[in-house]
């Protein structure tokens, strides 16, 4: 199958992640001929009648420089004082540069739960699109200066993906310092290969980034990855791109180097986009290999394939399936409590109501309920994708 990587301005809606280096300079401040500059390629997309969303990072590293503070690591209060004093230049900044091509921003600050809490997210979802009919372009950032660390996204790179999926967008570019994934962190590997295309985010692609066990992320490649999986789950196709170029949108367009990863192609309903991009779910049930099997082929997940259970969940809580060595495989709600689901574990459907004393639903996680997250029977996939990647090098 030749998979068509489409131009940027043959989509719809498409979502720009910013990196805060590509907007601030540590030393001089805001980089204005920088953003000058993606504006007007904003602008081109724009007046070929694409929605185009930001996701603009940028507002801690502006507070530094405006308040002159030290470099080395902040204090929680300290970033969050930052924030606040560098969110409202860079909102500005924003402003008046995509004012002079006649465009019109708006300021969308997201917490976690703005996403995660099912009617939180509708909400948001429904500003985006006003914003969106009346021509505007939304510049979004997690709102720093109230999210604690339990609370919060942390990096702008998943942020950008489930504004993706909350805006039906079909397409997220990523702008860093990076120009793609390679098959190894380029500057300590000289065998490096850069993937030009990556038709699905397989083990091995998940491997590159640095493993989904691996505390250090490669380059901020491993939330890129992430942000790559929430995105394509949901039909929307993802760019990684250096930014480091003015007209940074032009560049890829005329064919500047980047990593393109090809959306799913068969996308999930909404609902089960949300259940997918969820960044915390609330358990973790291990499956045996017939469950894994059986939830490939589209079936529900019944209490005798799963082998352990792990968390404070409650019912219809987002929780993750692993196969049995320990991948994520699924997402979805489940239909019992934690100390429920443990008592049915392993047991069949039909012993339910003798064990907990009432008739509950016969499924664990019902497939309506459930949507696949990663790679199934992972063995024999492994080898199609080292195919795949193969034909991809570039
Ligand atoms: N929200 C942070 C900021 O604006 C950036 C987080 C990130 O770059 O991933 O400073």
């Amino acid at each position: 199958m030749t998979l068509l990587r489409k131009a940027i301005g043959d989509h719809h809606r498409v979502v720009i992640k910013i990196g805060s280096a590509l907007l601030v300079d540590r030393k001089t401040g805001l980089k204005s001929a920088w953003l000058d500059a993606i504006c007007d390629d904003i602008a081109e997309l724009k007046a070929k009648g694409i929605d185009v969303l930001v996701v603009s990072s940028g507002a801690i590293a502006m507070g530094r420089t405006v308040l002159d503070l030290p470099s080395g690591a902040l204090k929680l209060e300290e970033s969050q004082a930052a924030a606040a004093v560098g969110q409202i230049s860079l909102a500005r900044a924003w402003s008046q540069s995509l004012s002079r091509d006649g465009i019109v921003a708006g300021q969308i600050l997201l917490t976690l739960g703005d996403t995660e809490e099912r009617r939180r997210y509708l909400n948001a979802r429904a500003t985006l699109n006003q914003l969106l009919k009346i021509g505007a372009v939304p510049i979004i950032n997690e709102n720093d200066t109230v999210a604690t660390s339990e609370i919060r996204y942390g990096d702008n790179d998943r942020l950008a993906a489930r504004v993706a999926t909350m805006a039906g967008a079909d397409l997220l570019v990523l702008l860093s310092d990076i120009d793609g994934l390679y098959t190894a962190p380029p500057h300590l590997d000289p065998q490096a290969k850069f993937l030009e295309v990556i038709p699905e985010i397989t083990a091995e692609i998940e491997e590159m980034a640095g493993g989904p066990a691996s505390e250090l992320s490669r380059g901020g490649m491993r939330t890129k990855i992430d942000a790559g999986k929430i995105a394509t789950t949901a039909g929307c196709a993802m760019i990684i791109a250096s930014g480091k170029t003015d007209h940074p949108l032009r560049a890829i367009e005329e064919g500047a180097r980047s990593s393109w990863f090809a959306p799913s192609g068969t996308p999930v309903t909404a609902r089960k986009t949300w259940i997918a991009g969820q960044l915390q779910p609330a358990g973790e049930l291990t499956v045996d290999e017939g469950a894994e099997i059986a939830l490939g082929s589209g079936k529900s997940l019944l209490p005798a394939g799963v082998r352990q259970i792990e968390g404070h969940f409650h019912r219809a809580d987002t929780v993750a399936i692993l196969g049995p060595d320990g991948r994520e495989i699924a997402r979805g709600l489940v239909s019992y409590d934690a100390e429920e689901a443990r008592q049915i574990a392993g047991r069949k459907s039909g012993e339910i109501e003798d064990i907990l004393g009432y008739a509950g639903r016969a499924a664990m996680v019902h497939r309506d309920d459930l949507v696949i997250t990663g790679p199934i029977g992972r063995r024999n996939r492994r080898d199609d994708a080292r195919k795949e990647n193969a034909a991809n090098v570039g």
